[in-house]
């Protein structure tokens, strides 16, 4: 890195975020760049007394080189840099709630392709977003950072954080399982992982490659479960789980090689959590299955919809006390025995001990949940100053009908025939929607009733 790029740095626009900061390595990202956020970054948590910052990174090929650009940005700054090592973004979450560490670092670029990169920050252990990462900004751009020297330590964690996850394992029943993670970060921690759980495991995609071969890190995305669905349906296992490119997302499959979602294998989990914590506040996002609320408040919880993103619902739960959260996205977050993150190789062995006591399989649990229903998340493109101002319009439009409109993130809609939502993304210039239904009919006239919303605000929703 030259002496010229340690000072102020303009950051280019599009990679400032609301929950992450995230660009194209080269065009938008580079060495520079990555020691200006890291000092920014340093500087903030050195405000707040911060004296350490464990910094961890991601398999992409990039990776390596920002995460030593952020060391420098950090010891710069008169802050200890602890250099955790190769390891999903959970690892870095870990490192930092047992060290109490004043903030944490993580280059990843999540699930995104390979010419991408990112960082992923909290202060102390809560997240770190929204306005923080805008003044962020603002600190490089004036080169306003603090100045010091200080150590620069490696302290691999990997083999304390494997050993946490495995320490919550509870032997039942053994099972079959296939895992996949897409040549992801989260390899060789599932590897680790399964070499010490009972019962036969099939990997696929574990060793990291920043190419990503086999497909895409992104269990939210149906083509990319489809080797686990054939490796589950061919080899007879229990279930398949994937995660995404940092680990901290998981995708489900059951034995028949159906996938389940988010707010589906929610249901599982919640009864565990539940069965531990009476009556506990139980947190989903808003494009969660109504089913999954109701069926929370039937086993004595208190659920509560909470808006879409891992560092909103993280800040929910630490407000709340709440035991668990999870989103359709794959981010589960335990606070019952752990520390409240989401975190997808936890996730894993909780749903092995509820399977492993169970007499069902998984595909029997998915066979009894309510049969509803529903669209996936739909993604309509919409410009980013009118995002915002769509939402606004369609809460007007309904105010004073006999539709219930809840407004917690975006507008969620119900009517006698079940529900749709409507939300602005925080983190693309799109429109999400989102319908349940009884039945096709009831679906038909929800799906109706929200492309007529759409029109009416100008945008042309594609066929769904
Ligand atoms: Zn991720």
């Amino acid at each position: 890195m030259s002496r010229r790029g340690r000072g102020a740095r303009r950051l280019h626009p599009t990679i400032l975020r609301e929950y992450d900061i995230r660009g194209i390595v080269g065009d938008t990202l580079a060495d520079d760049d990555a020691y200006a956020i890291a000092r920014a970054f340093a500087t903030m948590v050195g405000e707040r007394g911060g004296a350490k910052i464990c910094i961890g990174y991601d398999g992409r090929l990039s990776s390596p080189g920002f995460e030593a650009a952020c060391a420098a940005g950090v010891t710069d700054c008169g802050i200890e840099a602890v250099r955790i090592g190769l390891g999903p973004t959970p690892m870095l979450y870990y490192a930092v709630n047992v060290t109490g560490a004043g903030g944490g670092l993580m280059v990843s670029g999540s699930h995104n392709p390979p010419e991408y990169n990112g960082f992923k920050m909290m202060i102390g252990t809560a997240p770190f977003y929204g306005a923080d990462i805008k003044r962020l900004g603002e600190i490089a751009a004036a080169g306003a950072y603090r100045s010091g020297k200080a150590m620069s330590v490696k302290r691999p964690v990997f083999d304390d954080y494997v050993a946490r996850l495995v320490a919550d394992f509870e032997p039942g029943r053994p099972l079959k399982v296939a895992w996949d993670a897409g040549n992801g970060v989260a390899g060789p921690a599932m590897a680790r992982l399964t070499a010490s759980l009972p019962g036969e495991h099939i990997l696929l995609n574990e060793t990291v490659d920043g190419t990503f071969p086999a497909h895409h890190p992104d269990p939210t995305v149906p083509e990319t479960l489809r080797q686990l669905q054939e490796t589950v349906t061919r080899e007879g296992c229990e279930i398949g789980i994937a995660f995404d490119g940092d680990g901290d997302r998981i995708g489900l499959v059951d034995g028949k090689g159906r996938i389940l979602w988010g707010d589906q294998f929610m249901v599982l989990l919640a009864e565990d959590v539940l069965a531990r914590n009476k009556g506990a506040t139980i947190i989903a996002d808003v494009k969660a299955s109504q089913s999954l609320f109701d069926r929370i408040a039937a086993m004595g919880g208190k659920p509560l919809m909470w808006r879409t993103g891992h560092s909103l619902i993280k800040a929910k739960m630490a407000e709340t006390g709440a035991p668990l959260a999870g989103e359709m996205s794959g981010h589960v977050f335990f606070a019952d025995r752990y520390y409240g993150y989401d975190d997808a190789l936890y996730a894993a062995v909780r749903l092995l001990n509820v399977l492993g006591r169970s007499d069902k399989t998984l595909a029997q649990h998915r066979d009894a949940l309510p049969r509803l229903v529903n669209t996936p998340e739909l993604r309509f493109a919409c410009a980013e100053d009118r995002k915002f101002a769509v939402i606004d319009e369609v809460k007007a439009r309904l105010a004073g009908g006999t539709a219930r409109v809840n407004d917690t993130d975006g507008v969620r809609v119900a009517t006698a025939d079940g529900w749709w939502l409507l939300r602005a993304s925080n983190t693309q210039d799109v429109l999400v929607a989102r319908c349940e239904a009884k039945d096709d009919a009831a679906l038909g006239r929800l799906k109706a009733t929200l492309s007529r919303e759409l029109r009416r605000s100008g945008i042309d929703p594609p066929a769904f």
